[in-house]
């Protein structure tokens, strides 16, 4: 029976971004003057009570949904992102269409799109409030869950919708056999995380900071397979620091009993990408990618990886190839990594993602 083609799902979040970047001066007295001067520029966000000025404005597209959906689309895979914006939105839904995303299941809905007001300091501080809008509008309802996911192979859910959405979405594709990939953003409270249904998970992908949270909530549950190999890296990987004290969080999360079949994939910012996959034997790394030029900023960059991750993994099940090794897990991550280090080199989020044929074109 010949199977149908790659189609991935993401049913998430929509956001406006707004981005004030700020600065001001503090007035102090000179010593030997009694005129006050303006001596030092403090670099800071906004306290209880205070006005400060903001130098930029910048309103782009957003939210995790958005972002990873418009990040498959520019590796090559075919996506339909479920979601919801209000009427101020609809330039987002545009541009996330011009970029390749199926956009049919996208409502318009009464009250505001999502949003996120940014505070950035020059010294790359930030302070974000976020509104979650019409991301919490719709309702996540069997039949419509089902019609979405007749024609998917590939499900791939964030945490900025309602928590009860992403699970009824989570459990009736693992019914129907649908990869689901599901990155735990921002994390949930450990309740939430207890009781999730792990082992109808494929692949977990998470940042440094979210597996520690994640591993925190669960326990350590170490199963003696765990201990084989031992809980340091491997000889033959780097000494970096970030890398030694994140793989013993990843491998115990991995060996956790409700993700003994879930392949984990950590990325550790400038310090690269771990893969814990259970049916190979040795943990992957690869460094970050080497950048053509100076870091811009690294928002977006977790959800660049995740969609060419996820692009490459569409790729091996039309080929075929449903069985991971050594070597095509290591390709998915370089060529992830690099997707992401091109990323980061560009402002902004939806727009820094490069394109499949650019990233080729890096890669030579
Ligand atoms: P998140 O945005 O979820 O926090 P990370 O910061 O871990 O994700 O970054 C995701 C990936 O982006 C990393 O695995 C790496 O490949 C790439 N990356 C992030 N920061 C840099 C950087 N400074 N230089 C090169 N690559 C980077």
């Amino acid at each position: 029976m010949s199977q149908i083609p790659s189609h991935c799902l993401v049913r998430g979040s929509i956001n406006i971004d707004e981005f004030f970047h700020g600065k001001f001066y503090h007035y102090q007295p000179i010593h030997f003057l009694i005129f006050y001067f303006p001596t030092y520029i403090v670099n800071d966000v906004v306290r209880p009570g205070e006005t400060i000025s903001s130098t930029k404005f910048e309103r782009r597209a957003g939210g995790k949904g958005a972002n990873q959906a418009a990040a498959v689309a520019q590796a090559g895979g075919r996506v339909s992102l479920v979601g919801a914006v209000g009427e101020d939105g609809k330039w987002v839904v545009n541009d996330l269409e011009s970029m390749g995303v199926n956009v049919d299941s996208v409502s318009v809905v009464e009250g505001p799109t999502g949003r996120a007001i940014i505070q950035l300091t020059p010294a790359g501080e930030n302070c974000i409030i976020l509104h979650r809008g019409a991301n919490f509008a719709l309702e996540d309802l069997p039949d419509q869950i089902v019609s979405h996911l007749v024609s998917s192979t590939h499900i791939l859910l964030q945490n900025e919708i309602p928590w009860s959405g992403t699970l009824a979405y989570l459990e009736h594709a693992h019914a129907r056999g649908i990869i689901t990939i599901f990155n735990p953003s921002p994390m949930p409270p450990a309740d939430q995380i207890r009781s999730f249904p792990w082992t109808a998970l494929s692949w977990l992908l998470v940042n440094e900071v979210e597996a520690e949270g994640l591993l925190n909530s669960l326990g350590s549950q170490p199963s003696p397979s765990l201990l084989d190999g031992g809980l340091s890296t491997p000889a033959e990987w780097p000494a970096f620091p970030a890398l030694s004290a994140t793989y013993p969080i990843v491998k115990k999360l991995s060996s956790h009993q409700c993700l003994s079949s879930t392949n984990v994939v950590c990325t550790i910012g400038p310090a690269g990408a771990i893969a814990i996959i259970p049916t190979l034997t040795d943990a992957i790394y690869v460094p970050a990618a080497k950048l053509q030029g100076d870091v811009r900023d690294t928002t977006g960059a977790g959800d660049c990886f995740t969609g060419y991750l996820i692009a490459g993994l569409m790729r091996l099940y039309d080929s075929g190839t449903n069985t991971l090794s050594q070597d095509n897990a290591t390709d998915l991550l370089i060529y992830s990594t690099h997707a992401a280090g091109m990323c980061v080199e560009k402002r902004g989020a939806l727009e820094s993602i490069p394109r499949r044929m650019d990233v080729d074109a890096r890669l030579g």
